[in-house]
């Protein structure tokens, strides 16, 4: 009996679809084999050969798996770049860009970064002499008095974390043009759903997919996403070198979050903007951040690059009051008390103890975030729901 090749029957091309159909089918096809149609964990370590050489593209599982492979070209659809690359983790994804560089060199980063990257920079890569300069990139131009002929690479997360600043990743990738320097945006907090960094000029898309992409609290993982042959070239000698991959069941349970990747973004965007507008009038809250308001500082940036405002909140109690807070962070039913943001759960946050607790006091205070600061991911449940189990946790 003659096989079957399923795939040369049906493969798609996805790139004419919009987003919303790309999510569902972008990268997968139904498995040659059986025709199975979610792509399947293939979990094994090895391939067999025909003869020496002779393989099916697949040799070991550190350097190819089916199952990732699926996963990488839907990252790199939904992200409009042509390369993906999974890692273990957001931050072994983050590791593999830094091992781009050499001693010497340097990183202009924006100084309100995920606590783990902050730490990534300053206590594993500065021993290596790789220098790395903090500015506020609220406006830009704040960027290019740190350009030194050693400056290799711009790094940058917008929205940041947990004070929801927006940096104009074009204004970004024009600098980074002009100066011949490599832009990476650590897109975790928008999702390829809110907001696609390459083209708007970025050279590489970093994820933690144990966030937004994956989208449970079920898997930690990270991706990478480039346009650059050469470069994508590099960053997957790197991954095969240094072996930082994730294993194909967490490879599929990325994939299988992907698939609701905009259904899931919808509501964290409707609930985000109730409780926003919730917080804001509560007499007890003395400032909240959340780039949807028109009095953001950013807002028109934030309307000009993304697609929603996404479902991140972090907020201050009236005097800073830290006994105050923590009463919130543990009087909260539905918001459960945890690190981590972007599953369909509510979470709370305090982000100077938790997230941020890699970062010196000092240095937090100086780019505004406060002691009694708590930062809220607005999961996908009832918007009045998650209203009312706030305003009973911060009472009268
Ligand atoms: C969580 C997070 C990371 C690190 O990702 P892990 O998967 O936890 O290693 C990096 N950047 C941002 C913005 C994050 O929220």
């Amino acid at each position: 009996m003659k096989k079957l090749y399923l795939h040369e029957l049906y493969t798609m091309d996805t790139k004419k679809y919009k987003l919303e159909t790309q999510l569902i089918h972008a990268g997968v096809e139904p498995d040659p084999t059986t025709g199975a149609i979610m792509t399947p964990i293939y979990q094994t370590s090895t391939y067999v050969q025909q003869a020496p050489g002779v393989h099916k593209g697949y040799e070991y599982a550190r350097t190819q798996n089916p199952t990732r492979t699926a996963l990488q070209q839907a990252l790199a659809a939904i992200e409009q770049g042509k390369h993906g690359l999974c890692f273990g983790s957001g931050l072994a994804a983050t590791d593999a860009v830094l091992k781009l560089l050499n001693p010497g060199d340097e990183v202009i980063a924006t100084n309100d970064l995920y606590g783990g990257t902050y730490r990534i920079f300053t206590k594993v890569f500065e021993k290596y002499g790789i220098r790395f300069h903090f500015t506020g990139m609220g406006d830009t131009s704040s960027i290019e008095s740190y350009i030194t002929e050693k400056t290799k690479m711009i790094w940058i997360e917008t929205p940041t974390n947990p004070l929801l600043n927006i940096i104009d990743i074009a204004a970004c990738a024009e600098i980074a043009q002009k100066n011949q320097l490599m832009l990476v945006v650590d897109n975790t907090f928008a999702s390829p759903y809110l907001q696609n960094p390459l083209p708007l000029g970025a050279d590489i898309v970093v994820h933690s997919a144990t966030k937004y992409l994956g989208g449970h609290s079920d898997v930690v993982h990270g991706a990478l996403i480039v346009n650059d042959d050469a470069l994508h070239e590099q960053l997957k000698f790197i991954q095969n070198s240094c072996g930082a991959v994730p294993g194909p069941h967490d490879c599929w349970l990325v994939l299988r979050g992907i698939k609701t990747l905009h259904v899931r973004m919808q509501r964290h965007c409707e609930n985000g903007e109730k409780v926003a507008h919730f917080l804001r009038q509560h007499p007890k809250v003395e400032k909240v951040y959340w780039i949807g308001f028109e009095d953001h500082p950013n807002h028109a940036i934030a309307c000009k690059q993304m697609r929603g405002f996404g479902g991140m909140i972090s907020f201050v109690l009236k005097g800073d009051n830290l006994d105050e807070a923590m009463k919130v962070l543990s009087g909260t039913k539905l918001f459960a008390l945890a690190e981590s943001l972007g599953g369909v759960e509510s979470l709370i946050g305090h982000p100077a103890s938790m997230t941020h607790g890699a970062i010196p006091r000092e240095e937090r205070i100086k780019n505004g975030l406060a002691d009694s600061l708590i930062r809220l991911s607005v999961g996908i449940e009832d918007a009045d729901d998650l209203i009312a189990d706030l305003n009973a946790a911060i009472g009268e």
